[in-house]
Order: C-alpha cells, then structure tokens, then sequence
C-alpha cells in the first residue's frame, strides 16, 4: 500500500508544491489547510478545510496517516513578521502544538516541521559579509522576535517527541524559498516575488521602492530543490535540526539587478530607509546537510528567478486583462 502523507498548509506556498511532489512520487497524499490554494488546484487525493489551531482539527487531519509534513503557519515577509508577533507565535506554537500530539495519538511515523534562519541570533547577523550560519550557532539565543522565537521552541518540542516517544521528527531550517506559485502581493509575499512584481509593474526608465539601503545580504532557495530536499531529510536518519538553503550570499540590490536583467528593464533603486529591513546579513552554512544527505540546493538565482518572474508577469498580465474585460462588462 502507498505511504499515506498528510501536508499541512497544502493551500500555501510550500505545501501546494509539497504535495505536487509526493504525489509525483507515489505517495497517497491529503492537504489541509484554512484555505485552498489560489493559483492552481491541488494534486492531492484528499483535500481538507479544517483550522489547525484546534486540536479536534488536528486528530481528523493525521488520521490514518504515515508521514506528517507540517507546513501550515501564519506567516509572511518581513514586514508581516515584524508587525504580527502574537499571531505568528500564538497561532504558530498552537498547530504545532497540536499537530504533534494529534500524530502522536494517531501513531504517525514520521513528523517534519520546516523552521528557519530567523532561529539564530541576531548578534551574529549584524553585517552584510555575514560568517555563514553553522547549525550550532544558533545558541545563546537570540532568535528574531515572534516568530523566531516560536520556531526555536517547536524545535525543541520536536526534539522531545523524538526522545520521549520515538516520533521520527525532522526538522529543517529553510533560508529564503521562492518560486512560481508563492504569494506575491498583499503583504505577505517575501522580497524576491516583491522584487519581481515591482519589476513586472515597472516600466523601463522608472524607478523602485527597495526597503533599506538595498545592502543587506540573504540567500535564496528555490522551491524545487526545497522540496526535494524536504523529501531526503524525510527519509534520512539525520534527526537534528539541519540548514535548508544555498550558500550563495547576495545583496537585495544584486537581488533586483538579476530580476531587472530577465525583464530587459532598467529602474533606478529608490531606497526608502523606513522600510522593514530584518537582519543585516544571513547566509547558510551548508557543511552539515552536505554530510548528513549527501546533497545541497543546485538551481542558480538566474535560473530560478527567470522562471518565478515570468510566472508572475503572467499572473499580473491576465489579472489586469480580467479587470479591464471586467471594466468593459460593467
Ligand atoms: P504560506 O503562508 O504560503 O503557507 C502557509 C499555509 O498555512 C497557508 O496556506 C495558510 O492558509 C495555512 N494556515 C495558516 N494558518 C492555518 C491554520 N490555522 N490552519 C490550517 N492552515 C493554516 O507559507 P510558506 O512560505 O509556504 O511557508 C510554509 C512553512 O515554511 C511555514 O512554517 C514557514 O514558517 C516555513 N518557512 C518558510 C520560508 C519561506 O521562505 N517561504 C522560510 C522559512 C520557513
């Protein structure tokens, strides 16, 4: 019989491409989520609307199920997470809370929860050369408010299930996911899909709004090799947290260049320094997920974000057509 996945958070970014991945795989899959994904159905068996922050939610979502990938979380970009601590860590710490005992009651095998680079201190994170981020790092702890500090703490109690119960948890801490299909507007979308919405709506010899002075250094995975890398920490033995993420360090500006380039647009970088800006540097050190599975993220920023930004041209493209074949209508 087909291992029986449950994806949490199947309407969202990650786990709409979560399932479309484990069901090219062979996996009998159920998604849950509070909403259904916007940009294209969901390829799983099963598809479920149920609030996660409810513990009777959580018993129905992992019932009869082997592997629990648990991706549902309110989160966003970081002007979301700055200003939202209580509900990402109230709503966050409550479904995964809950999400762990429910697998637990319903005997699931296997638990994965995607942390984050926002685990490690900030006081190792204050300029844009940044010393790339060993997992050990991440203590004394200094995560960023909120939402950092709730994935520290579900870590945590994933370690627990794992020592307590033999609940097979993995963890990983991803840096910086993009790619088609991920939210690009509306507050919640990160900056490489805002960079490329700007772009898009941008005309050639304009301008655009970068928060900051543009200096400020992340990397930046791109959903495929993110998937694929949650599906081999999955099935490894490897148990602690692990960094998920490439080691190629680039500014936001530089992030805007390449964007720029794959339009053929020029725009002059207008830096508005009120702007949410997070750390000042964050890279991934990926010592540990080379030994540990064998494998580190492969696709180059150019190659991704030319795919994500065309996707996002024609989302922009055929929502301005509908409103102007609305406009006509009315
Ligand atoms: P996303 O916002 O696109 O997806 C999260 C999904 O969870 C949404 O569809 C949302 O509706 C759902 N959800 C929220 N509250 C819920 C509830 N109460 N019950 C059921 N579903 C609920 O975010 P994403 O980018 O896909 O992120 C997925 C996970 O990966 C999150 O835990 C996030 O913290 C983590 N992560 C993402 C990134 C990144 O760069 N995208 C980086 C680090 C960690």
């Amino acid at each position: 019989m087909a291992t029986r996945a449950l994806v949490a958070g199947a309407g969202g970014f990650i786990g709409h491409h979560m399932v479309k991945y484990l069901a090219a795989a062979g996996l009998w899959v159920r998604g849950v989520d509070i909403k259904d994904p916007e940009y294209e159905p969901s390829a799983a068996q099963e598809f479920e609307l149920l609030d996660l922050r409810r513990w009777d939610n959580c018993l129905l979502a992992t019932r009869g199920i082997d592997e629990v990938y648990n991706f549902a979380a309110d989160m966003g970009g970081i002007g979301y997470i700055n200003e939202h601590h209580v509900d990402s860590a109230r709503n966050n710490v409550l479904i995964s809370t809950h999400m762990l005992e429910a697998s637990r009651v319903n005997g699931v095998s296997r638990f994965f929860f995607p942390s984050s680079a926002c685990v490690y201190p900030q006081y190792l994170q204050n300029v844009p050369d940044v010393k790339p981020l060993r997992e050990e790092d991440a203590s004394p702890y200094d995560p960023d408010e909120g939402y950092g500090w709730e994935k520290l703490f579900t870590e945590k109690l994933c370690q627990y299930y794992y020592e307590d119960y033999d609940l097979q948890t993995r963890v990983a801490r991803f840096h910086n996911v993009y790619g088609p299909l991920g939210t690009y507007d509306g507050g919640k979308e990160k900056a490489p899909a805002a960079m490329c919405r700007k772009v898009a709506l941008g005309e050639s010899g304009g301008e655009i709004e970068v928060w900051g002075d543009g200096l400020q250094t992340r990397s930046f995975m791109h959903i495929d090799d993110c998937t694929e890398g949650v599906y081999r920490l999955m099935h490894s033995e490897f148990h602690q947290p692990l960094n998920l993420g490439t080691d190629r360090l680039v500014t936001i500006n530089g992030l805007v260049d390449i964007v720029c380039k794959i339009a053929g647009k020029s725009l002059k970088k207008i830096h508005n320094m009120d702007g949410p800006q997070g750390v000042r540097g964050r890279n991934s050190d990926n010592t540990r997920v080379n030994k540990a599975l064998g494998w580190e993220p492969l696709i180059s920023l150019e190659d991704g974000l030319a795919a994500t930004y065309r996707w996002i041209e024609d989302e922009i493209n055929s929502s301005i057509r509908t409103s102007g074949n609305q406009m006509q209508r009315h």
